[in-house]
């Protein structure tokens, strides 16, 4: 795909004066800050010992409702350049990098890069509504790598080649990953294809790999779910052979909500990662390995 590179090149023009200090010391490693783990990985994958990069929201945390305390600030003022998913998904970083950054410091919203994520798009039969994580279909997230691959190689030109030879050997990596979902998920009866979650996350996984039903409770995790959409979900559970809920490692009021609603349709609760990888599920390779396993023990 064709990749919209105006808005952080502009950024780019803006922070010459760091990029000649990035220049002059090609020899250390680039500062890259990423909102969340997820990104943090699609960079260090890219970027391997040409950078060190730092997520400002811990591991197993929400992104949705991290409030930065002293230590984000700190890291984002090093930072030579910044990675955010962007579409409504961690707008709280814009704040900071105003407050903390260094003046002009490129900063890259890799979802906004990629299409129509902001905001009621609808295509292929699924309502994305204001679902800003596109990258839970791997196709996504290729060009989440493609889309970092070449901001990195914008801000420091001399390390392009290794950018592109690595970004080359992931991508290689995410299509076996994408090929062994659809593979394996293909295998789930079609009346069973139904993902029921906290929050407005899996959309874009549902489209991808043909399911037809993503429910949730909440569209954002700082919302509170109304007891009319609990009682429509206990009905759609109770029509299925296998019912069952996903929670997700970062919930904490929201775990609650999704536990009553397994108890009131006499469902099983399973976890499926979206937000964070965790000690256990350290790359979004895994995350996805973990997600089918659980998908197909549940829904099969
Ligand atoms: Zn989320």
């Amino acid at each position: 795909m064709r990749i919209g590179m105006h808005r952080w090149l502009l950024l780019a023009v803006l922070a010459a004066g760091l990029l000649g200090s990035i220049s002059a010391a090609a020899a250390e490693p680039l500062n890259v800050v990423a909102t969340f783990s997820i990104l943090q990985d699609f960079v260090k994958q890219v970027g391997g010992g040409e950078v060190a990069v730092q997520a400002l929201v811990p591991l197993g945390a929400d992104p949705h409702t991290w409030e930065p305390s002293p230590r984000e600030a700190a890291l984002l003022a090093d930072a030579d350049l910044v990675v955010a998913n962007g579409g409504g998904f961690d707008d709280w970083l814009l704040r900071l990098v105003r407050n903390a950054a260094k003046p002009g410091v490129p900063v890259l919203l890799v979802a906004e890069e990629l299409g129509p994520a902001e905001g009621g798009g609808s295509h292929h039969g699924h309502d994305h509504g204001a679902d800003p994580h596109l990258w839970l279909s791997v196709p996504n997230a290729i060009s989440y790598v493609e889309t970092i691959a070449a901001f990195l190689a914008e801000v420091s030109p001399e390390r392009a080649a290794v950018f592109a030879e690595r970004s080359s050997a992931y991508i290689d990596e995410l299509r076996a990953l994408d090929a062994k979902l659809t593979q394996e998920l293909g295998q789930i009866p079609p009346e069973q294809r139904v993902i029921i979650t906290y929050h407005n996350a899996f959309s874009y996984f549902a489209e991808r790999y043909g399911f037809a039903v993503v429910e949730f409770l909440v569209r954002n995790p700082d919302a509170e779910p109304n007891p009319r959409d609990l009682g429509r979900l206990v009905g759609l559970l109770q029509r299925l052979e296998k019912p069952a809920v996903f929670s997700e490692p970062q919930l904490t009021s929201g775990a609650r909500y999704l536990e009553a609603l397994a108890r009131d349709a006499g469902a099983e609760v399973y976890v499926l990662f979206s937000d964070s990888l965790t000690a256990e599920v350290p790359t979004y390779v895994q995350m996805m390995e973990y997600n089918l396993r659980v998908l197909m023990e549940a829904l099969r």
